[in-house]
């Protein structure tokens, strides 16, 4: 037994190339590695260059079912949410929650923010921290509250590379990410954590999850990174929700809200 699913994958629907095969693809492969879940989870609907379109979701949806009559797996639609300020608003509307099996969320640079200032004081100013190496405090104190906000605002099921691109105070985000029940993803590809900050998450009682964050196919179920930091820190199987178990999310909260 192992890591039985993979939660955050990326495929053609993330647009310009970003994400590299098709939805076919990526099941394959989950399947062939012997997962038994995988989900879909392209970029956001205000992510500028890569997201995916919301006229995009029926016929992601269509392949889905597709790859489910081909494949014995479980397939679920998400999306990979963007944190569009630093009120904690995210580019998903309660209307878009029908649509969503797994809703992730994370920061990502080149995304539609509520408003200009937002986008040079939250998006564009992060930006800037990450390629200085250099974040404020007033700046990690606005980040910190738009995790928060998020996570208390909308029904989101995993925060993704929490601490990368945008640096929070990961103590004060995984308080409510517990309070929440929302998962700290340990992404395979860029941790962003450091292994005091995941085992801070850890001790105050957060659950994790192990993802690929693949963009090809042939990286579907490629969590090293991931899982190679849960065996450093010696996290028991317990507190990683895809390991040796397949968990449940907040669908059926989110329909209610709908
Ligand atoms: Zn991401
Ligand atoms: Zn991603």
């Amino acid at each position: 037994m192992a890591l039985l699913a993979d939660y955050h994958t990326h495929t053609k629907y993330s647009r310009n190339h970003h994400g590299k095969g098709t939805v076919e693809q990526n099941v394959r492969v989950a399947y062939e590695k012997g997962l038994r879940q995988i989900a879909i989870t392209d970029h956001g609907f205000n992510q500028v260059m890569f997201g995916i379109r919301r006229k995009d979701i029926p016929s992601l949806r269509r392949d889905i079912e597709d790859a489910k009559e081909r494949y014995p797996i479980d397939v679920l639609l998400g999306v990979e949410a963007n944190i569009i300020s630093s009120q904690g608003d995210i580019d998903i509307n309660e209307d878009d929650y029908k649509d969503l099996d797994i809703l992730l969320c994370g920061f990502h640079r080149l995304v539609k923010s509520t408003s200009k200032r937002e986008r040079i004081s939250f998006i564009n100013k992060n930006v800037f921290c990450e390629l200085f190496h250099h974040t404020s405090k007033k700046q990690r104190e606005r980040n910190t509250n738009a995790y928060i906000n998020a996570m208390r605002k909308y029904d989101i099921d995993v925060i993704t590379h929490l601490n990368h691109a945008c640096k929070v105070d990961v103590e004060k985000v995984a308080r409510v990410a517990k309070e929440t029940n929302t998962l700290i993803e340990l992404n395979g590809k860029r941790l962003g954590m450091s292994d005091e900050e995941i085992l801070t998450c850890y001790k105050l009682g957060c659950k994790f999850v192990i993802d690929s964050d693949a963009h090809t196919p042939d990286r579907v179920g490629d969590c090293h990174l991931g899982l190679q930091a849960a065996l450093r820190l010696r996290l028991p199987d317990s507190c990683i929700v895809n390991y040796n178990n397949i968990p449940t999310f907040k669908k059926e909260k989110r329909k209610k809200r709908s």
